[in-house]
Formats: structure tokens, sequence, C-alpha cells
């Protein structure tokens, strides 16, 4: 029996479970899906209890499967869930549907696979003769033919400061989706949040909902918010023109030229960036690595809050925050956060040569998921890495790997044993975070799984 242990329950290892379980056949596979049971189907993603934190992605374009990506709006229509196909769905039925979609594959499962969900956390792998042996929290150890590390996204990194006090700070929030956020922030409460991307616009609309009378000032390098969707616009592939490009600069001319030439004809800019969705990858791993930094460097937030777009809910919400001088956009460069010993903050930051200080009463950190594995708090990375079972991409954005998710380890071998699928790719593929990415990847990976792979 071969016998296949996923670490992480979120959507991914989830997905995974899902399609292996469908594909099966008549295969002897034994499945361990690790995760915290609170969490199962849901991750950090879908675990939000608001109804007011909505899917980025239309509803039609959410189902769980590559070649059925209308499944999760027929889903909603069979749960009496009045939705429409270009609606922005709240992200709490999302995880519902996933944990649904779970439930039932389980059902449904014929005798020759056995699954079993354990309420844990993985905490070490080790490797013994081509196998490997997955070490629990709770003390149990899972042998196992192949490990697929779902883990997805961590706590944010703490923001770079000259002082470091504020950390422990009582409202200083490292981890922005924690349920209770808005409960331990007084309403006349001033916020300064640093990052303005999407989880922004989440801790925003939480904020907006709760009542929240103090002022709220977002802070990032560029103070660029998201773009808002707009929806109905259709733009045909450019990927010809763009395979042979291995320069950014080059890429970038093409893609202005493609922007233009939509608007011309009364089409959108969005629709020429979302024409790109499936070559990013392959354009991607084309790129000279030089290439690569310099699109980090100089242009990946402005394809962020043009690809990672705001449902127009959302977006209205902020617009009416910053009509009324509530919210307040900065931009520049964090210098320093010092807590006062009533927990009053000062942040400090300069912009055009000019230093600026604010005070506030909250600090919340949106800058997203860490990154950079070295710096993961957790015992099954530090674990891993310290044996050199893998290793940080070049780029510090991921996992290195193979682009199929077989992981590198540090002597540069690639690894038939521990996988990687998600977040973890994002330096291998740069997209590999959202839905359309990683329902591929999940089938992708259980057919390989399935086959010998
Ligand atoms: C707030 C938020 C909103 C998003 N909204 C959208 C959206 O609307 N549309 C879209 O396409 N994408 C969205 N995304 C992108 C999102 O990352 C993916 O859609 C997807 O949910 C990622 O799933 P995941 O399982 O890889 O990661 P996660 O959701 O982060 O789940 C990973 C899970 O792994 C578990 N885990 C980690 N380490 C261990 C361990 N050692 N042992 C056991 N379990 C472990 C964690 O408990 C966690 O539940 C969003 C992401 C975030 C953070």
């Amino acid at each position: 029996m071969k016998k296949i242990t996923i670490v992480g329950g979120g959507a991914t290892g989830t997905l995974l479970a899902v399609n292996l379980i469908k594909h099966a056949g008549k295969q002897l596979i034994e499945i361990n899906l690790v995760e915290k049971r609170e969490r199962l189907g849901r991750g950090v993603a879908y675990s939000t209890a608001r109804d007011f934190h909505l899917l980025n992605v239309p509803a039609a374009k959410m189902g769980a499967f590559p070649d059925d990506i209308e499944h999760f709006h027929r889903w909603l229509i069979d749960n009496h869930y009045h939705y429409a196909p270009n609606d922005f769905v709240p992200r709490r039925i999302y995880g519902e549907y996933l944990r649904e979609l779970f439930n039932e594959t389980l059902k449904n499962k014929s005798a020759n696979v056995v699954v079993n969900v354990l309420d844990d956390e993985a905490a070490d792998v080790s490797i013994e003769c081509a196998r490997a042996r997955v070490a629990l929290a709770s003390g149990a150890v899972l042998d196992s033919d192949k490990v697929v590390l779902a883990f997805g996204n961590f706590l944010p990194p703490h923001p770079k400061s000259d002082s470091q006090s504020f950390i422990n700070a009582k409202k200083y929030f490292r981890n922005p989706w924690r349920a209770d956020l808005t409960e331990k922030i007084a309403v006349t409460d001033d916020v300064f949040i640093i990052g303005t991307g999407l989880t922004f616009a989440d801790v925003v609309t939480s904020l907006y909902h709760n009542r929240h009378a103090g002022k709220i000032f977002g802070f990032s390098t560029r103070g660029l918010l998201p773009a808002v969707h707009r929806l109905g616009f259709v733009y045909p592939s450019f990927s010809g023109e763009l395979k042979s490009q291995t320069k950014i600069t080059d890429l970038l001319k093409a893609v202005r030229r493609h922007i233009e030439a939509a608007e011309t004809d009364g089409s959108d800019w969005r629709a020429v960036i979302d024409s790109l969705r499936p070559q990013t990858q392959e354009i991607w791993q084309t790129l000279p690595e030089a290439e690569k930094r310099y699109f980090m460097q100089h242009l990946s937030r402005y394809w962020n809050v043009a690809r990672h777009r705001l449902p127009p809910e959302t977006w209205k919400i902020l617009n009416k925050l910053q009509a009324a001088n509530q919210l307040r956009i900065g931009k520049g460069r964090l210098r320093n956060i010092e807590a006062d010993e009533d927990g009053k903050f000062k942040i400090t930051y300069s912009a055009d040569g000019i230093e600026t200080s604010v005070s506030a009463d909250a600090v919340i950190n949106c800058i997203g998921s860490e990154s950079n594995f070295n710096r993961v708090e957790s015992s099954l990375v530090v674990n891993l890495l310290g044996k050199g079972l893998i290793k940080t991409d070049s780029l510090k954005m991921g996992i290195d790997a193979a682009p199929d998710g077989r992981t590198i380890d540090k002597n540069g071998a690639v690894s038939d044993v521990i996988l990687t699928a998600g977040t973890a790719l994002k330096g291998v593929l740069w997209e590999s975070t959202a839905m359309p990415e990683i329902r591929a990847q999940a089938r992708q990976m259980a057919l390989s799984l399935l086959n010998g792979g």
C-alpha cells in the first residue's frame, strides 16, 4: 500500500487529498492529512467568519477543478446560495464548499483508499531508505512513501525598524488574520497598518463594519492600493509574442502596447493582464535570474496591485473612508516604530528625503505571509532546513523545487519523497498562490503520485 502524508489541510492539501481519492482507481493507497480540525478545508485563507471578507475572484471562476471551474458556482446554487456567476462570495462560504467537497469525496471513496485525518501538526521529517518518517507534535510517527508539504501562508515578518521594542506591545498585531482582531482594538483607536494589499483591505473592512471611529493610516513602500475588478472584458492571448522574450523591459513594452490596443478597442487593461495568466509560470521559468530580481525589485508591486484585485464592494468602502478623511494612505521607507509605556506608538518614516512621524494606538502588520523560509517560525521548516532536506530557492521566495513540486535538497538532488505545492513554489513558478494554480497543481500532483511519480 502506498502511503502519502499531506502536511497542511488548507485549500492545497485538501484538494490534493480529494484528487488522490477520486483518481485512485483500484490502487491501494493510504492518505494521512495532517491539519488542525478547525482549519481543515479552510486553511488561513478561508477561515474568516466575516461575511464581508470576500473572495477576490468571481464565483464562476473559483471551482475546485481545473476542468470544471464553474463547479463552485453550481454548488452555491445547489445549496440555495443565491449568487450570480460574477459575484464575489464570502470566503467563509468558500471554506464551507471545500470542507463539504472533502467530506463528500470521503463518503464516496472506494474501499482500497484509506484516509486518516489527523488533528495535529507535523514537527519533523526524516528520510530512511528512501522513505519518510513524519513526526507529529503529539508524538505519533507516520511512515510514508511520499510527503507533500502544503503549509501555505505563514505569519508575516515583523516590519524593519531601528527599535524592535514594539514587538511586545499589547496593540501590535502581527497576525492580521486572527479572528478577534477588531475586538482587541477600541473603536476610537488610531490605527497604523503596514502593507496596503488585499489583507489591508480585509482589515479596513473589518474596522468599517465595527463602526470604527478612529483614524486609519495605511502605509507601504509605494502606497499602492489593489485595483478594483471590472468584469466583462476579454483580450486575445499574445503569448506567442512573449515566449522569446527574456528581458523584463521587453516584456513590459509588449504588455503596455497591448494595454493601449485594448483601451483603443474599448476593452480594459485588466483583460490584458488576465490574458497573461496561463503563460505567466512559463515566462517566469525562462527568465534569467537577474531579470527575475529586477522584476521583484522594480515591478512586482505594480504587478500585484494589477493582478490581485479588489471586489467592487470592498473598493467602495475604502473610497468612502478616504473621502471622509478617516483613511489615509502613505508611502515611503519605514524607519522606526516605538511603543511608549502606555502602549502608544510613534511611527517614523521617510519619503522624498523628508522624515515624518505619526502616532497610533494600534499597529497591524499586513506585510503578507513570510516567504523567506530561513525566517519562518515553524519547527517543521526549521528541522527540514537544518537537515538540508529542503533549501530556499535562490530568490528566497519559497522552497527550491522542480516545477512539478519535487523539492531540491541542500546538495541539489531532486527528491522523490518530499514534494511541495502552493505558496512555497512562488520562487520557482511566481504564480503559485491562488486557486487557479492550486487546483491545477493538486490535480497534476495527485495523478503523478498515483502513476508512480
Ligand atoms: C487572507 C487570504 C485570502 C485569500 N483569498 C483568496 C481568494 O479570494 N482567491 C484566491 O484564489 N486565493 C486567495 N488567497 C490565496 C490563498 O493562498 C489560496 O487561495 C489558498 O487558499 C492557499 O491554500 P493553502 O492550503 O496553500 O494555504 P493556507 O490557506 O495558508 O493553508 C495552509 C494550512 O497548512 C497548515 N499547516 C502549516 N504548517 C503545518 C504543519 N507543520 N502541520 C500541519 N499543518 C500545517 C496550516 O494550519 C494551514 O491551515 C488568499 C490568501 C489569504 C492569506
